[in-house]
């Protein structure tokens, strides 16, 4: 049984009172939301204050990043051991934006999720084509190349930790959701992947779908088999949105 997991990337957006604004109107909003877990990845600057408005509710704090070294010299970075310090239960790694306007490698992203384990902070791994690769019928093999790389370091016995996120880059942030049999299709050979991988522990691996995901179009995603949870950015800015999409309800069924 895997249980479904939404989370917010904010990605550099929202100032401290912004960030602190929305944690006291959505907290309402998900009160009572059981069977789900609900994560929110602010930017950096905001992940102590954030983590503060959310202590005494079951919503995690998540960081958009880390370095994988535990201290030095890397101007500008975070270790593992810092978010942890900070109340962070997640971090995502790999996502596209790291790896295209960052140039982060799969061995990179590969070291990251490895370190935040040390710290038992749950990895969330990103991977994803870009409409290039699709439409050159690359689409497996690029999931397969970073999938593989990005979680080689990964022990066996943590690997349920880990979380993996589908997104598609020509998806994000473009208003252009993949169809949720188009996902389904990617998350299940995913799964066959992380089968190869770690066995039967696969089936308890969540697989996030993130990509232009609304109040909207989140029922029909969350509807398919191997769709575990969505990584969500331009639709978790607003509290109301967010909590739509964390409830995943028909969209005739909600206010
Ligand atoms: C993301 O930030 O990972 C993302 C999927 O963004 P959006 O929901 O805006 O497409």
């Amino acid at each position: 049984m895997r249980t479904p997991i939404l989370a917010a990337n904010w990605k550099m957006h929202k100032t401290l009172s912004e960030a602190v604004a929305f944690v006291e109107a959505f907290l309402p909003l998900v009160e009572g939301a059981e069977g789900v877990d609900v994560v929110l990845a602010p930017p950096a600057s905001a992940l102590d204050r954030v983590g503060q408005g959310l202590v005494g509710s079951s919503v995690k704090l998540a960081a958009q990043n880390v370095h994988p070294e535990e201290k030095g010299a890397f101007t500008g970075e975070l270790s593992p051991g810092m978010l942890a310090d900070l109340g962070c239960a997640y971090a995502i790694v790999g996502h596209s934006e790291r790896r295209h306007l960052f140039g982060e490698s799969d061995e990179f992203v590969a070291r990251k999720a490895a370190a935040l384990l040390e710290q038992d902070i749950r990895p969330i791994v990103c991977v994803g084509e870009t409409l290039d690769e699709r439409e050159a019928e690359r689409t497996f093999e690029v999931i397969e190349t970073q999938l593989t790389g990005s979680l080689e370091p990964v022990p066996a016995e943590r690997a349920t930790e880990v979380v993996v996120a589908y997104e598609p880059v020509w998806a994000i942030g473009t208003g252009r959701t993949a169809t949720p049999e188009l996902a389904q299709e990617v998350h299940a050979f995913i799964r066959e992947r992380l089968a190869k991988r770690f066995g039967t522990d696969a089936a308890s691996i969540r697989i996030q779908y993130g990509g232009s995901v609304k109040p909207d179009n989140v029922y029909d995603l969350m509807a398919q088999p191997d769709i575990d949870g969505a990584l969500v950015g331009g639709a978790s800015l607003e509290p109301e949105s967010f909590s739509r999409i964390v409830r995943f309800e028909r969209p005739e069924e909600s206010a």
